[in-house]
C-alpha cells in the first residue's frame, strides 16, 4: 500500500503578451533570452529542492501539476516539457496526476497543443472572460471571441478532454444580458468546468485608477487625444452583480454542471483536483518567481522580484557544484546549511510557520469553501480537540441564522451562507 504523503506542484510561468488592465497578478511581457534563463532557473529550483531539502521521493506521491501564469502557453511547449521532465526525475509523480495548463486564446496552435499531450499534460484552463468582444477589449484583453473559438476548437481536435473555461461578471458596462449570452456561449461549448469569478478592481493596476475607490469612471487612461479624458462605462452596481451571480448558479445546475466551491462548477468527476488541494491542506510547493509553497506545516513563498530569482536560482546551481568538489568560501561553510533552505530568507521572502491557532482557522475557512464542507472527524483528527470545543457557540450561532448546516460528519455552508461567505468565513477566525 502506498502511503506517501499527497503532493501538489504548482509552476509559475510569469509572462504575458501585454497586461491586461484589471490584472494584479505577477506577470509581465519579456524578451526571449529572460524566458529562456527562467526556464533554466526553474528547473534548477526543481532540482534543488528536491535534492537537497526533504527526500521527496520517498516521503510524498505528487498528485497534481499546474503551470500557471501568467500566461504559460506563451513559452515553447519544449519548456513545458523539460520542466515536466525534471519534476519527473526528482519526484515521484502519480501515474494519474492532474497536470494542467492555463492557456489564453491566441498563444497556442494545435502543434503546440499536441506536444503538451505527448509530455502528459491532461487538463486545459482556457481564460475566455467574456464572449462578448467589446468587454474583452475594455478588460484589454489580447484576443476576441474568434480567437478563442480558434484555441477551443484545436483543443478538442488536439485531444483534451478535460477543458476548464474561465470567466467573469461584473465587468465595465457589461449587464445581466450580455453575461447570460457568455455563460450560454461557455456552455454551449460543453467544457467539463467552468469557473466564474467576479471582477475585482484592485489596486495598483490602470483599472484603479478609473474604477477604484473614490475615483470616477473617468481617466486619461485610455483616451485617443493627450490630456483628454475617456468616460469608460460604469461597473455594474450590487444588485446587478446579485443578479449576475444568481444568474451562473442558475443557468449552469440547468446544464448539469455542479458548484463544489464558491466559485468553481463542474461535470461530475471533473472538480479540480488541484485547486482541491489546496482548499484541503494538502501540501503543496511552488516554483518560480512569487510562487508561495505549504509544506508540513511552513508556508512560504519565492521573491517576487524576476532578476532576483533567477540569481538566486544560479546561485543555488553554484552551491551545489561547491558541495560536490567541497569548494565552499570559508563564510558559506560556516553558514550554509542545505536542509535550512526551506526556512531560508535568502532564498524566500515571507517565510511562516503556522501556529496551531492558524491551522485549525485555515481548515475551517479554507474546507467551508468547498459545497461539501468540513469533516467533523478530521478536525478531530488533526487537531485532537472537537470543532465545537475550539469554536464554542459559533456553529450553532450560524446554523440559527441559516448559514450552515450540520449533517452527519460535516458542517457546509447554507445556500445564504454561500451568498455572504465573506462574513460567514470570518467567525472562524480565532
Ligand atoms: S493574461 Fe492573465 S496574467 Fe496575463 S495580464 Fe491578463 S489577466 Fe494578467
Amino acid at each position: 500500500m502506498n502511503d506517501k504523503k499527497a503532493l501538489g506542484i504548482y509552476i509559475h510561468i510569469p509572462f504575458c503578451v501585454r497586461k491586461c488592465l484589471y490584472c494584479d497578478f505577477l506577470s509581465d511581457t519579456a524578451d526571449s533570452s529572460v524566458i529562456n534563463d527562467y526556464i533554466e532557473a526553474v528547473k534548477k529550483e526543481i532540482s534543488y529542492t528536491a535534492l537537497d531539502c526533504v527526500d521527496f521521493k520517498s516521503q510524498f506521491e505528487v498528485k497534481t501539476i499546474f503551470f500557471g501564469g501568467g500566461t504559460p502557453s506563451l513559452i515553447k511547449s519544449d519548456h513545458i516539457s523539460r520542466i515536466l521532465d525534471k519534476v519527473r526525475e526528482r519526484f515521484d509523480v502519480s501515474e494519474e496526476a492532474e497536470i494542467t495548463i492555463e492557456c489564453n486564446p491566441a498563444t497556442a496552435d494545435l502543434l503546440k497543443m499536441k506536444d503538451w499531450i505527448k509530455s502528459g499534460v491532461n487538463r486545459l484552463s482556457i481564460g475566455l472572460q467574456s464572449s462578448i468582444d467589446g468587454e474583452l477589449k475594455l478588460l484589454g484583453r489580447v484576443h476576441d471571441k474568434e480567437q478563442f473559438e480558434e484555441t477551443y476548437k484545436n483543443a478538442i481536435e488536439a485531444g483534451f478532454e478535460n477543458i476548464n473555461i474561465d470567466i467573469m461578471s461584473a465587468l465595465p458596462g457589461q449587464t445581466p444580458e450580455s453575461y447570460r449570452k457568455t455563460l450560454e456561449y461557455v456552455i454551449a461549448r460543453k467544457p467539463k468546468h467552468i469557473s466564474a469569478y467576479s471582477l475585482i478592481v484592485e489596486p495598483d493596476t490602470p483599472f484603479y485608477e478609473i474604477y477604484g475607490e473614490g475615483k470616477t469612471a473617468c481617466a486619461d487612461f485610455g483616451s485617443n487625444e493627450p490630456g483628454e479624458k475617456r468616460v469608460w462605462p460604469d461597473l455594474p452596481d450590487e444588485d446587478t452583480e446579485r443578479e449576475m451571480y444568481y444568474l451562473t448558479e442558475e443557468l449552469l445546475a440547468e446544464h448539469g454542471y455542479e458548484r463544489y466551491e464558491i466559485s468553481n462548477y463542474s461535470k461530475k468527476g471533473y472538480e479540480c483536483r488541484h485547486n482541491i488541494s489546496y482548499w484541503d491542506g494538502t501540501d503543496y510547493i511552488g516554483f518560480g518567481v512569487g510562487a508561495a509553497s505549504y509544506l508540513n506545516g511552513i508556508r512560504y513563498s519565492n521573491t517576487s522580484d524576476i532578476y532576483t530569482y533567477i540569481n538566486a536560482c544560479m546561485q543555488l546551481d553554484r552551491i551545489r557544484e561547491a558541495d560536490a568538489f567541497d569548494m565552499y568560501t570559508e563564510d558559506e561553510e560556516m553558514s550554509f546549511d542545505p536542509c535550512s533552505y526551506l526556512t531560508d530568507e535568502k532564498y524566500h521572502e515571507q517565510i511562516h510557520k503556522l501556529s496551531l491557532q492558524e491551522k485549525m482557522e485555515e481548515f475551517m475557512f479554507l474546507g467551508l469553501r468547498m459545497m461539501k464542507g468540513v469533516s467533523k472527524s478530521e478536525f478531530k483528527k488533526r487537531f485532537l480537540k472537537d470543532i465545537r470545543d475550539v469554536y464554542p457557540q459559533i456553529p450553532d450561532k450560524l446554523i440559527k441564522q441559516d448559514l450552515l448546516i450540520e449533517e452527519g460528519d460535516s458542517f457546509r455552508l447554507t445556500k445564504t451562507g454561500i451568498d455572504v461567505s465573506n462574513v460567514v468565513l470570518a467567525n472562524f477566525l480565532l
